[in-house]
């Protein structure tokens, strides 16, 4: 099979061709915009999906070297995201597939993000059922227990900020640029990540929480800045390793709790915040010393791709689970939850 995936959740606009398992080409047109304001803003998100698309999906096409009438479905990011994003990937999925009269796929964006690891070139070998899979994005932040391709059930999650909000957030307070999870990543690695500490949380289970980080990073910094108002700048390199180790740490420790509970030796990490450098190696480090299989994602599959989106499309285009073309994009859309079940 020849599928087309689109992506269109959040603030990239990304479209990528699967023949069988393999990725001819994965394009994104990353929205620089949203930098100026710190954050995402959805309105302006939304009309530069409108503006990209166009373009992003002429240009899978020509890297893969298909002609459109050459694919078998199309497959699209349902939800969860912005809905104003969610609703170009969506219209526009939905007219190529009626216009070519091929199958329209629906794929909830969590999903695709751990089912990245069963791209042919995301690993050596694909990750095993039972697995355990550290879910970290800007939005979220999970330990998903995947049973199968879509029997997934959560067992931990955060109860405020995901981890890459906590980065993001707290390279604002440093004066980053949005998103400031790869700066600080970058930075860490020329800083001493035990130069300062910050108060971890306390949680029960499986959960996570990624506020108090925050709150505590911010009262510490604006403590020291009345004593020297170059705080920041002169400790700066410390300080992005001093947080990253700290979030790696919270990461970690309920991920090796999850591990040795359910005795699963097979872990998996994915999302945005997979790309931390901080993180892959903890993970090197738990293969060594816990005897993990470890599956971490190329870079290109970690933050948002479309890449992902066809590989979820292609293992429902195998099983005919085709959507109706009155499909609506969804704001929020559970990792647990079965499509079927919504119609
Ligand atoms: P979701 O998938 O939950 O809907 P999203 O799609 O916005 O959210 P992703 O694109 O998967 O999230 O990930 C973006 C997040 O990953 C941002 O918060 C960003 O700062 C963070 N991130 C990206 N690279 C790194 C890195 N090297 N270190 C830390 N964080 C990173
Ligand atoms: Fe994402």
């Amino acid at each position: 099979s020849i599928i087309l995936g689109i992506e269109s959740s959040c603030d990239d606009t990304s479209a990528a061709v699967l023949k069988g398992n393999k990725i001819l080409s994965n394009i994104a047109a990353n929205q620089k915009i949203h930098m100026e304001y710190g954050g995402v803003v959805p309105e302006l998100a939304s009309r530069a999906h409108q503006q990209n698309i166009i373009p992003v999906v002429n240009q899978a096409f020509i890297k893969a070297n298909i002609q459109q009438n050459e694919i078998s479905a199309v497959g699209f990011t349902r939800g969860p995201g912005l809905l104003g994003s969610l609703l170009v990937g969506t219209s526009f999925a939905k007219s190529l597939a009626m216009g070519l009269n091929v199958p329209l796929i629906e794929v909830n964006h969590l999903q695709a993000h751990i089912l990245a690891h069963f791209i042919d070139d995301a690993n050596p070998k694909p990750p095993a059922f039972p697995f355990l899979c550290l879910t970290v994005s800007g939005g979220h932040t999970m330990i998903v227990l995947v049973k199968n391709y879509f029997d997934m059930e959560i067992i931990g999650k955060t109860i405020d900020d995901a981890a890459g909000e906590a980065f993001d957030k707290i390279g604002k307070i440093f004066g980053l640029d949005y998103p400031a999870g790869p700066i600080i990543d970058k930075l860490a690695k020329k800083g001493d990540a035990n130069s300062f500490n910050f108060n971890k949380p306390k949680l029960d289970a499986y959960n996570y929480s990624f506020s108090g980080i925050k709150t505590s990073v911010l009262y510490f910094i604006q403590k020291e800045i009345k004593k020297n108002p170059v705080f920041i700048t002169e400790n700066l390199e410390n300080l992005c390793a001093s947080v990253q180790r700290s979030i790696v740490e919270i990461l970690m420790q309920k991920l090796e709790k999850a591990a040795a509970d359910f005795g699963i030796k097979e872990v998996a990490i994915a999302g945005g915040v997979s790309a931390n450098s901080g993180l892959r190696e903890a993970m090197l480090k738990n293969a060594e010393k816990l005897g993990w299989n470890i599956y971490i994602p190329k870079f290109e599959y970690t933050t948002d791709n479309a890449a992902m989106i066809a590989m979820v499309a292609k293992l429902k285009y195998d099983r005919g689970e085709f959507a109706d073309l009155s499909v609506s994009a969804t704001a929020r859309y559970d990792i647990e939850e079965n499509f079927k079940k919504n119609f």
